[in-house]
């Protein structure tokens, strides 16, 4: 019999698959690291268990304790089910502007969620940051997560994501490409293939709206850079520490619009059913295309699913509401 013993025993080993349609005028083979496939449906699993795992070790997190998180979703899910397997109570603080599916979901697998405004600045009281580090200070026995600063978000990519790119490509990849939140995706990947092949190329897809590309050009911290955008999941008004900057080649910058447009494009074309990080990710790509040639091995990571976003991008009152279609 081969069976997993629990749900986390299926986290990772996600399959690599060969974008076909809206790659057709680049010249190299660019392939999909589909982590939709994780039974949480997102690549956020494989970090929700590596900080679980590293703060029970630590003794951080004690024995039918609290686990406490910022997220935007796709974590809190991915924590949910490490603290439904592990026994331990779940609390999300969870920004305004997520969709409405993502809370229903969280809510679905037994988390308790606060929900907090967008439109205030990272230090103001009711932020998300600072409400779900003034829970974890109120509530006993608790553990508060915080995948920007936790070094077990990369950890986990570095350990699991990236030697899988590498062993489904042969070593032959050329060009790894994310996008960027937290970074504990692009920095634990790409920490791993520059450390096989330091030829190899990372870049980071980032929002209007966010600081990650001036920094990352200037190292100047430009509060001009920051207003509110639609894209969920990608882009910052923070630097997290689990952004690698010396690990990144570059970073592009792709519209709320595009990122929208592209993410229906994904589904309808490649039959790829995706969250609008997906979207932002593959124009990203495309913007990117006078940097690859012939033989290049490009491979780029979707973080999480359609369904969460069924009421947004996949719905054209929506799209039409925001001016993203006619
Ligand atoms: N896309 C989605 C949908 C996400 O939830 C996240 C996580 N914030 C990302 C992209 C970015 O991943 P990371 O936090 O590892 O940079």
């Amino acid at each position: 019999m081969h069976y997993a013993k629990n749900i986390l025993e299926t986290i990772g080993n996600t399959p690599l698959v060969k974008l076909n349609k809206l790659t057709a005028e680049l010249p190299c083979l660019v392939l999909a690291k589909y982590e939709t496939f994780n039974p949480g449906n997102s690549v956020k699993d494989r970090m929700a268990l590596k900080m679980v795992e590293a703060a029970e070790a630590s003794g951080d997190l004690k024995p039918g304790g609290t686990i406490i998180e910022g997220t935007s979703g796709n974590t809190g899910m991915g924590l949910a089910l490490v603290a439904i397997v592990k026994g331990y109570k779940m609390v999300c603080v969870i920004s305004d502007k997520q969709s409405k599916e993502k809370i229903d979901i969280l809510k679905a697998v037994g988390c308790e969620v606060v929900v907090c405004p967008t439109d205030v600045a990272p230090d103001d009281p009711q932020s998300y940051y600072s409400t779900s580090k003034r829970l974890a200070q109120e509530t006993p026995n608790s553990w508060y997560v915080n995948q920007y600063d936790n070094p077990a978000n990369a950890e986990a990519h570095f350990e699991s994501t990236g030697p899988e790119i590498w062993e489904q490509t042969a070593g032959k990849i050329t060009h790894f490409i994310a996008g960027v939140g937290t970074g504990g995706t692009i920095s634990g990947v790409g920490k791993y293939l520059k450390m096989k092949n330091p030829d190899i190329k990372i870049w980071g897809v980032d929002t209007y709206g966010s600081v990650f590309k001036k920094y990352h050009e200037t190292r100047i911290f430009d509060e001009n850079e920051i207003y509110p955008y639609i894209t969920e999941g990608i882009g910052e008004d923070i630097l997290p520490k689990n952004v690698d900057f010396k690990i990144i080649d570059g970073f592009t910058k792709v519209t709320d619009k595009d990122a929208a447009v592209y993410t229906q494009r994904l589904a309808k074309e490649e039959g790829f059913f995706l969250g609008n990080s997906a979207g932002a990710a593959i124009k990203g790509l495309l913007q990117l295309k006078e940097h690859f040639k012939e033989g290049d091995v490009v491979v780029i990571l979707f973080h999480d699913h359609g369904s969460r976003y069924v009421g947004k991008m996949y719905n054209d009152n929506w799209m039409r509401e925001k001016g993203f279609i006619d």
